[in-house]
């Protein structure tokens, strides 16, 4: 049963998530993307509201900020729409807000950046300032991104002794953001990408008047197979010792050395405090495993190579593509039934959480 809350393309997960949320009455609003999927369709971010619209907690799931992530992300979306836990929310005064596609763009064309190559979850900074450097990237941009696909043995030798070498470098990691190379992983764009804004904007129609905003941005691609990491960022005294009573002490500081990922610049929760100010949020990244680390390692490679080479043969960029679907989502009954799972508990303990704050 659980599986079956799984689509195979973003179409359909879009067709299935706009039913579910019209089933279960709820108010729905689009936002359409400039660009086509990959399937020449309408292609945008699409949100829910269920409960209680007018009162003064919130609570947030949003999918999809990187692409491919989103086929677990629309799940869990889905499983709420289907399920009693937006009633048990609205009991205890809390309206949820489902965001379905943050990177509509990376979904469909199945890659974890934007259309301009952008990681969006490095795209949330202030664009006034400039964007750190990563000394750290820099050392392994060129043997990151190859000339050739598949990459040359050499290649692939030089960089397993450099990701060795730079294995113990973190904050600033290999993937905590860059700004020099558009072509590349990581990179942060030089503007607000499209996403942004349009987050920035829902934010502003359904954050601005609460007292409390609970944020579960679902990600996949780090970690154990089908382990779910809550990772969290640098916040507050207080903002932490509310989100460890929430959701408990394995709740993982993302510049601590145990996180699977390193602090990153640019993180798109980071944009909730400036859009909706004097709320109290509390956010998490909720980060589930795939498949070992290189595999994942080398599909981003692909999807940075096929980015700078348009015109690479239709076969090449298929095969590209199903590798980055694979590496961010594990189509196993298994691990779908382990992804549920641990979101159903994280969303009710976030349930418990906000309904005990004054
Ligand atoms: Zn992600």
């Amino acid at each position: 049963m659980s599986a079956s809350l799984f689509s195979g393309t973003y179409q359909e997960a879009r067709q299935r998530f706009l039913e579910a949320a019209r089933r279960a009455d709820t108010a729905v609003q689009h936002h359409v993307h400039p660009l086509k999927g990959a399937a020449g369709e309408e292609i945008g971010t699409d949100t829910a509201l269920l409960g209680p619209s007018d009162a003064d907690k919130l609570f947030i799931v949003s999918s999809g900020t990187h692409g491919p992530e989103g086929f677990s992300g629309s799940a869990c979306q889905l499983a709420i729409l289907n399920d009693e836990l937006a009633k048990r929310a609205a009991d205890r005064g809390i309206a949820l807000l489902l965001i379905h596609a943050v990177n509509p763009f990376g979904f469909s064309h199945l890659k974890r950046t934007n259309e301009d190559n952008i990681d969006l979850n490095r795209n949330f900074n202030d664009f006034a300032a400039p964007y750190p450097d990563n000394p750290v990237y820099e050392q392994i941009h060129d043997l990151l991104v190859p000339k050739a696909w598949p990459p040359s043995p050499e290649n692939e030798q030089q960089l397993g002794a450099a990701m060795a070498r730079l294995a113990g470098q973190r904050n600033p990691g290999v993937s905590s953001g860059q700004a020099r190379h558009a072509d590349g992983l990581f990179y942060c764009g030089t503007a607000p990408a499209w996403s942004n804004h349009t987050i920035r904007s829902i934010l502003r129609t359904h954050g601005t008047k609460r007292r409390h905003i609970a944020w579960i941005d679902v990600h996949t691609g780090l970690g154990p197979y089908g382990h779910g990491e809550k990772i969290f960022g640098r916040h507050s005294e207080a903002t932490t010792k509310r989100a460890r009573a929430w959701w408990g002490s394995d709740l993982i500081v993302s510049t601590a050395t145990e996180s699977v990922s390193p602090r990153t610049f640019g993180h798109i929760t980071g944009c909730a405090p400036e859009e909706c100010p004097g709320v109290a949020i509390t956010p998490t990244t909720l980060e589930y495993g795939t498949v070992p680390n290189p595999v994942v390692r080398g599909a981003l490679r692909g999807e940075a190579w096929l980015a700078g080479h348009p015109d690479a043969p239709e076969p090449v960029a298929r095969a590209i593509r199903r590798s980055v679907r694979d590496a961010f989502y594990v189509d196993a009954d298994d691990w779908k039934g382990m992804i549920l799972g641990q979101f159903r508990a994280l969303a009710l303990q976030t349930i418990n959480g906000l309904a005990a704050e004054q």
